[in-house]
């Protein structure tokens, strides 16, 4: 079928939105309609070549939309369900099979390839191959193929074009506190980022009950925005005395827990220095290979940890329901950071996410 996809065709371009061919659903493979897809920072790090990714390539993966057509083997999902698309994993190797699919050991294949496993063309611009397939996705497209471990069923009473940051950057920070750090009530945390992974992380620390919820960004009107869903307090990321200013937030203790969402290794060590003894940093924020950070080895001893966190340790087909559920409840309220654009707003949409003057564009599909 013709669909009509944003193309990147080499590091660094601006998106281009053509006319691609899309191969029928193989097995395994969902063919879904788009109604919105999120912009997330590792689509812009990845048109940047930050990650080896080839070229030309439709990014997007954070999309939700309705099922049209399903591939043999796929009894999941069935014509006309809504659904979050999220990452892929291969199903089979020892991560995935003790339920943690984000460390699944074919993740970069199956997320970063930008290919079918098996190595099958998916899409096509006249003669030509165009990468697909990105998160098991390429969600910047009208319509996109997904295989079974990427499509999560959702209700259908949630308001489906907005539902896509569910599949990434929502699931990131909320299952970073819930499920990967399992912040106790009472307990106190940092956040380092007020993007949309920070707010996340913010929205779900309410949820857990944390005493102190402390936010460090750059951006007044995110750091407000972040106070609004339950940050207690805010501190500037520019300012020289950050993690004296957090010390003295958390009444000189020190953090239980911090996240750093930033990818900046300045405020991992900031995140570090920050811990209360036995208290563990989360490190959430994609860096670009081989940064380096430096920490105080003495300041890890007394139980202090440092713990890498991929989609927040989530298994999406049981946590997207979970947190849609939490949102349906009013307690997740993640629309709250989203601005929409029109699908062929892409590159306003990202100029302005990366300019600071919206925290998660969602990128609409018409009807
Ligand atoms: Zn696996
Ligand atoms: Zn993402």
């Amino acid at each position: 079928m013709l669909i009509r996809a944003a193309v990147i065709d080499a590091p660094n371009n601006a998106f281009i939105i053509q006319e691609l061919a899309l191969e029928p659903p193989g097995p395994g493979e969902v063919l879904v309609r788009m109604a919105g897809t999120g912009v997330c920072h590792s689509d812009l790090i990845v048109r940047d070549a930050w990650y080896p990714v080839p070229f030309p390539v439709v990014l997007g993966h954070e999309g939700a939309g309705v099922v049209e057509a399903v591939g043999n083997e796929v009894t999941e999902v069935s014509p006309g369900d809504h659904v979050v698309l999220s990452f892929d994993s291969c199903g089979s190797c020892t991560r995935c099979r003790t339920g943690a699919p984000a460390y699944c050991a074919e993740f970069l294949t199956h997320n970063f390839g930008c290919d079918r496993p098996d190595g099958s063309v998916s899409l096509r611009r006249g003669p030509s191959r165009v990468n697909g397939f990105f998160f098991g996705q390429s969600s910047f497209a009208t319509h996109a193929l997904a295989p079974r471990r990427s499509v999560v069923k959702i209700p259908a009473d949630l308001p489906l074009a907005l539902m896509g940051p569910l599949g990434c950057g929502v699931q990131t920070g909320t299952c970073a506190v819930l499920k990967a750090l399992r912040c106790e009530a009472g307990s106190r945390i940092a956040v380092f980022g007020s993007g949309s992974v920070g707010c996340s992380a913010v929205m779900a620390a309410v949820v857990a009950g944390c005493s102190t919820i402390a936010v460090v960004g750059r951006n007044k009107h995110r750091l407000r925005l972040a106070e609004e869903l339950g940050a207690t307090h805010v501190a500037d990321a520019g300012s020289a005395n950050v993690t004296e200013s957090l010390r003295s937030i958390s009444g000189g203790m020190g953090f239980d827990y911090s996240i750093e969402a930033t990818g900046d290794p300045g405020l991992l060590r900031a995140a570090v220095d920050v811990l209360h003894t036995r208290g563990t940093c989360g490190v959430i924020g994609a860096a670009r290979p081989g940064i380096e950070v430096a920490l105080e080895m003495s300041g890890l001893m007394f139980g202090r940890r440092l713990q890498g966190i991929v989609e927040g340790d989530s298994v999406p087909q049981v946590d997207i329901p979970l947190i849609a559920g939490l949102h349906q409840k009013g307690l997740l309220p993640f629309d709250r950071m989203i601005t929409t654009y029109p699908f062929e707003a892409i590159n306003e949409a990202a100029q302005d996410v990366t300019a600071g003057k919206c925290v998660k564009p969602v990128l609409l599909f018409q009807e």
